[in-house]
């Protein structure tokens, strides 16, 4: 129930009426007990400023930020958080007691997190990383702070990954398809594989002939769960893992910060299952 003490949060974007965040949230929100409630706000580009003095000036007590506004959000807040300093980039901001934004990456925690919840463990690891966009260098970001002990990183447009490879210069290198064969965990984390039907292809980001029951693989694209590179890695033998993970994971950090209190990851993937069905239909 909605009452004179419940807090508000939600998302903001262009376009994101599409936005999964708001069924996720409140499930999330629901099964934690918090008395919150999450709305999606549309944000037109270039008003980023105007959306977080809306923050202050109604006491909304989290974002989540999504296109095209996350590098906007990072250089307007109060404070970084360090993975959010380091890629220049937040995707969640939150309003302290005191009165403060402070912007925060998720996207790369939540990319580990949910491989722990799985029992996979990215410390020692050797990972391959496909893409060089802002998923894809949370990700690099991320695992390198895990403690992956090396991070190959394969891009179209080589200047992105040698962008990407400076996030964590210590284990990451800019890589080839023949580096897939010898590593752990490899990572979709291009938008090759996304749409459903009829936009959908069955393009794959590489070649899943070099796979094999040695590798996890995950894909961070979650529309469809299924993509095309899942379905071609299951017939190899190898682990694989959906985007729905990590997603769910990023929205558990945002309210861990925003409530102090942790939500049911069980509740809120549901929830998006859910969602996602109801639009399939
Ligand atoms: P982005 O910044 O636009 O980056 C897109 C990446 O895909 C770039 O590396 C781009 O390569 C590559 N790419 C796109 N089309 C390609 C093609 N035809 N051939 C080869 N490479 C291609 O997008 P993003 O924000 O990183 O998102 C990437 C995907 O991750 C999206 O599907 C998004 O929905 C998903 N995502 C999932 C989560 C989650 O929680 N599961 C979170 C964030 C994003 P170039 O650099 O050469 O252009």
């Amino acid at each position: 129930m909605i009452t004179g003490s419940t807090r508000l949060a939600g998302v903001i974007g262009h376009p994101v009426r599409h936005s999964l965040s708001p069924a996720l949230h409140n499930a999330g929100f629901a099964s934690s007990g918090a008395d919150w409630v999450y709305a999606a706000f549309e944000v037109a580009p270039g008003e980023a400023r105007s959306a977080l003095d809306a923050m202050l000036a109604l006491g909304i007590g989290g974002l989540s930020v999504t296109m095209p506004h996350k590098d906007a959000v990072a250089g307007l807040v109060d404070e970084l958080e360090p993975a959010a300093a380091a890629l220049r980039s937040a995707n969640t901001v939150t309003l302290t007691a005191d009165g403060r934004l402070v912007g925060a990456s998720t996207d790369g925690e939540g990319f580990v997190g949910s491989l722990a919840a799985d029992g996979i463990e990215v410390a020692g690891a050797s990972v391959a990383v496909l893409g060089a966009g802002g998923a894809a260098r949370s990700v690099i970001d991320a695992v390198a702070r895990a403690g992956a002990a090396t991070v190959v990183v394969l891009n179209r447009t080589s200047q992105r990954a040698e962008q990407a490879v400076a996030l964590a210069p210590n284990v990451a290198r800019v890589g080839t398809e023949a580096d897939l064969a010898g590593v752990h965990i490899v990572v979709n984390a291009t938008s090759i594989g996304m749409g459903a039907p009829p936009e959908a292809t069955a393009e794959v980001p590489f070649d899943p002939a070099v796979l094999g029951p040695e590798h996890l693989v995950v894909d961070i694209v979650y529309h469809p769960l299924r993509t095309p590179l899942l379905v071609a890695a299951e017939a190899r033998g190898a682990r694989c893992i959906d985007g729905l993970g990590m997603l769910v994971h990023q929205a558990v950090g945002q309210q861990v910060r925003w409530t102090g209190l942790v939500p049911d990851a069980a509740a809120m993937r549901a929830a998006a299952e859910r969602e996602l069905a109801a639009r399939h239909q």
